[in-house]
């Protein structure tokens, strides 16, 4: 059917206008990343739409959310429409090419974790059996190594990219993105209503929202109302009441201690997560600095000691915002007319920095499928099926990291090895022991293992993490001798270190955006295909 000649018609030509729709004024609460991301898709992919942002500056956007996934650089370019090139001059975005876990076993130890873990062009299973960690699995691994990207200069002086030829995210500085993206709505036609909630009309039969009340007075009538308000989570969980599952079994982080850092002009290509006594530390460079926090349980730590420990590990800091956040997600995330996208339906701690990625997620399925009449029902089944389906599994997959990392023996990470709930995940985790990675099981063994659970990112994904910081497992063997890999490792290594290194790299897209090849098709793009989950 994709292949069709309908198929490809029908999702090509946006030819589905306003007739016969009920749903056509719009009323997005919340101008953080996700309030705009939302009014953006809803309005660049549904012209005939009247969108309108709620925000007041009274209350502060949360202002962290800086590291993405592949999925989210095509979602910003290809599926809402932002030009490259606009992106890099406003946002002055940096490239990631996957995650540095200081992680796993004790001492210096770490491991790179990838965008082209399924790729496997030169062997997990050779890279875990002669060099005990990840890192030379793949070509992607070997430019985390060394800070480079796939851009390589000629012999005619022009630079040649393959960045389509790998998954790539970005690191995106959120006071510049948020600034950027309130342009973009502005530009785009979409009403900015200055004004605080207090509270709101609702329906005396249903569970429905008619209208809501500003602290001057007002009344704001629509005929959808999209709660982007962050973890006040002020209409879905407010005023329509709708439970909140918390994932406190799992996950025991409850704070972050943002801070900043000079990287000295060395801008990694990748997101750093640094193990730390009570938690863990992001490490995001921009292109000024580096932009960090510390993830913590403020049952192990406070937030002196942890400021401590920061200044103690990573020397001169400045030391920004304080943010307390609760892990979990609301029962339903569509409920009437309401629907809740963003840190308001949901939040896992930060490790896998995947919380845009799921906003994308949600963002696409309503505005692809944005119901036709106010008794269509069908969207809200499919919406709240995956949003808990999504938030449940990136649960499991956080947890296991911390299950498995046996970085240091601390209070906290004793705890979390030995009491948190990882049932979710445990069965692969047992096949995993049997024989890894499980990516590379027999088809029909393949075919059963899916049955048992998908993690969040796949298993590829789930290999390299499991591989990656050394969970009990046996090797599956290749039969291919040590000198074939040593071989092909070699050859992708002198080539990758003939690459331009990443500050050379921004510097040339900055002439050139077109080098950083994202246009395109965002059903067909590679990086949109990576996260769409479940492989
Ligand atoms: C410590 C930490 C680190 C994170 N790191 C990452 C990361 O690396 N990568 C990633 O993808 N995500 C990350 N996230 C998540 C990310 O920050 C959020 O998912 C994202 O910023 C979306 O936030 P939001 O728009 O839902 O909420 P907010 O940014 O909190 O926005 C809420 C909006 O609602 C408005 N509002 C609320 N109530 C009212 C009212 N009554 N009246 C009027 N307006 C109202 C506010 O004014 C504001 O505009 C992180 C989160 C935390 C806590």
């Amino acid at each position: 059917m994709r292949e069709s000649a309908e198929y490809i018609c029908r999702h090509q030509n946006n030819n589905d206008g306003p007739e016969g729709r009920e749903i056509l004024d719009i009323g997005v609460l919340g101008g953080g990343t996700s309030g705009l991301l939302t009014a953006l898709a809803l309005k660049k992919r549904r012209p005939y739409l009247n969108v309108s942002i709620i925000q007041s500056k009274k209350i502060p956007i949360i202002g962290v959310g800086e590291s993405t996934v592949p999925m989210v650089v095509s979602f910003l370019h290809n599926y809402i429409g932002l030009g490259v090139g606009d992106l890099l001059k406003n946002v002055r975005p940096t490239i990631k090419q996957g995650v540095r876990y200081d992680w796993g076993k004790p001492g210096d130890y770490y491991f790179n974790a990838p965008f082209d873990w399924d790729v496997n062009d030169i062997g997990l299973i050779g890279s875990m059996r002669l060099t005990g960690s990840p890192n030379g699995a793949t070509s992607q691994a070997i430019l985390m190594e060394h800070h480079k990207l796939p851009l390589w200069l000629g012999p005619n002086g022009k630079v040649a990219s393959q960045m389509d030829r790998y998954r790539f995210a970005y690191h995106l500085d959120n006071a510049l993105l948020v600034t950027y993206l309130e342009q973009e709505a502005l530009t785009a036609g979409i009403e900015m209503v200055d004004a605080v909630i207090v509270s709101a009309d609702k329906h005396p039969q249903r569970d429905e929202i008619v209208a809501l009340q500003t602290d001057d007075g007002r009344k704001l009538s629509y005929d959808l109302f999209v709660d982007c308000s962050g973890f006040r989570s002020t209409l879905l969980n407010k005023e329509l009441e709708v439970p909140f599952i918390g994932f406190e079994k799992s996950l025991f982080s409850n704070r972050a201690i943002a801070f900043q850092r000079d990287h000295g002009g060395d801008i990694k290509p990748y997101t750093s997560a640094i193990t730390m006594d009570a938690g863990w530390s992001w490490m995001v460079p921009t292109r000024h600095n580096d932009h960090c926090g510390y993830v913590h349980s403020s049952d192990f730590i406070s937030v002196e000691e942890a400021k401590d420990e920061v200044v103690e590990r990573f020397g001169e800091v400045e030391f920004l915002n304080t943010v307390s956040f609760r892990n979990g997600r609301h029962e339903r995330c569509y409920v009437g007319n309401v629907i809740a996208i963003g840190n308001s339906y949901g939040f896992s701690e930060p490790l896998e920095a995947s919380a845009l990625l799921q906003i994308a997620r949600q963002v696409i399925l309503l505005v692809d499928e944005l119901p036709r009449t106010k008794h269509d029902r069908s969207t809200e089944q499919l919406m709240n099926g995956q949003a808990a389906d999504d938030w449940d599994k990136l649960k499991w997959f956080i947890a296991a990291h911390y299950q498995i990392n046996n970085k240091k023996q601390t209070p906290f990470w004793d705890v979390m090895r030995s009491e948190a709930d990882i049932s979710g995940i445990k069965p692969l985790m047992d096949l995993f022991r049997e024989g890894a990675p499980l990516s590379m099981r027999s088809p029909w063994a393949l075919e059963a293992i899916r049955k048992v659970g998908i993690p969040y990112y796949g298993l590829a994904g789930f290999d390299t993490i499991m591989m990656g910081c050394a969970a009990p497992h046996r090797l599956l063997a290749t039969g291919e001798s040590d000198e074939i890999w040593r071989q092909r490792y070699r050859m992708a290594s002198t080539f990758m270190m003939s690459a331009l290194s990443h500050d050379e790299a921004l510097a040339v897209f900055d002439e050139d955006p077109d080098l950083l090849m994202v246009a395109g098709d965002f059903n067909a793009s590679e990086n949109h295909r990576f996260t769409t989950l479940g492989q």
